[in-house]
């Protein structure tokens, strides 16, 4: 069995559901667009900052011949779901379901690179998962794993979008795979759902209209966002739930992925109690957890009120009395405005004895006074 045959084995027996190969060569037909993306202040400032090392797999390995592209299937519909109680729920877009991908990820290639050092010693690795220099859909889209779709995600044969991608810069020759064809075609199911017209038709997109960007962002959301995340706390799923590749798609290969629903769908109010220490230990493992309580809870009141959760009312005057925090302050100011259209003296009292030094807030609470006086 030749050497390819044999990781493509090893990738089978780790359970990883696709793997291919593409040369180490650079990606300079991508600069263009990169450039693009950065001047057009598209990005969201997660990215690699250098674009020179996003597009030469050599300048990470000066040594790289092949970069093995790997794809692991998430699930899309939860096992099972949350009890039914008097408290409205959020959610948790897919990808955040289970364990941190990046862990599951990272452990799968780094077993990966011990298997094929088995084969093959004293050969060359960098292994990466998102955070990497390169960028991961498009060294998957070359190395034939499925084709970049509108909606800027890879799209699969077999298991749609729904898949994480890592890969492993190596020194060891490996012949290349064929890239896909692509397969949007006349289809514009993706740019048509998306609520913020963050997706531009050629699969790039403008990072930072993306919910799933900005319900990471921290701060206090522009207006327009607050309102499109719905009931989301983290993340978006609509233009991977509206593709027709998707269509029937459910992949339950690792039950670390599975999301556990009372977690992946918390009840909203009891969510903005959370202390620090509960929060780490409740959903310190979900990927969605690494911005942190705040911006997730600050989240949960905007979701509170696009769900029109006036039971909402007392814990959002309960944050506007006591908490420090001046995002959430200044998202319960607007969130009390949209659930209370008939204050009554006692809100009017605290909302204008709480004073705030802090220029968002302050706008917010303004905001909401004169939207009461004037009702
Ligand atoms: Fe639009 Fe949501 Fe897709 Fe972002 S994740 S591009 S907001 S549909
Ligand atoms: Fe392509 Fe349509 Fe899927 Fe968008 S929704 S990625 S256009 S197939």
């Amino acid at each position: 069995m030749d050497i390819k045959s044999q990781i493509i084995k090893l990738a089978e027996e780790l359970n990883i559901q696709k793997i291919g190969f593409t040369k180490a060569d650079d990606f300079e037909y991508m600069r263009k667009s990169l450039v693009d993306q950065k001047e057009k202040g598209h990005n969201s400032g997660f990215e690699h900052k250098n674009i020179d090392e996003r597009l030469d797999p050599k300048l990470t390995l000066p040594s790289a011949k092949t970069i093995i592209s790997v794809a692991l299937a998430y699930p899309n519909k939860l096992q099972g779901r949350p009890d039914k109680t008097e408290f409205r729920r959020g959610s948790f877009a897919r990808a955040s379901w289970g364990i941190d991908y990046h862990h599951i990820m990272q452990k799968k290639l780094d077993a990966l690179i011990e298997g094929i050092n088995e084969i093959i010693n004293g050969l060359d690795y960098e292994a990466f998962v998102d955070t990497g220099p390169l960028i991961d859909v498009v060294v998957a889209a070359r190395a034939g794993l499925g084709f970049i779709g509108k909606n800027g995600l890879l799209v699969t044969k077999e298991f749609g979008s729904y898949v994480y991608l890592g890969e492993i810069i190596t020194s060891l020759e490996i012949e290349a795979d064929k890239p896909v064809e692509y397969g949007c075609g006349d289809c514009n199911r993706c740019i048509d759902f998306c609520p913020t017209d963050a997706l531009i038709g050629d699969g790039k997109m403008n990072a930072k209209k993306c919910l799933s960007f900005q319900t990471q962002n921290k701060g206090i959301l522009q207006e327009e966002y607050r309102q499109k995340m719905k009931t989301i706390i983290y993340g978006c799923d609509i233009c991977q739930m509206v593709c027709p590749y998707n269509k029937g798609i459910d992949s339950h290969f690792h039950p670390e992925m599975e999301g556990d629903p009372e977690l992946v769908q918390p009840e909203l109010i009891p969510f903005l109690d959370l202390t620090n220490r509960q929060f780490k230990e409740k959903y310190g493992h979900l990927a969605g957890s690494w911005r942190g309580r705040n911006v997730l809870q600050r989240n949960a009141i905007y979701a509170l009120a696009n769900a029109n959760d006036k039971s909402a009312i007392p814990k959002l005057l309960e944050i506007v009395d006591s908490t420090q925090n001046q995002v959430l302050l200044g998202s319960a100011f607007w969130a009390l405005g949209r659930l209370v259209k008939e204050p009554n003296q006692d809100m009017i009292n605290l909302v204008e004895d709480r004073d705030t030094d802090d220029e968002q807030a302050k706008q917010e609470r303004e905001n909401l006074l004169y939207l009461w006086y004037s009702r």
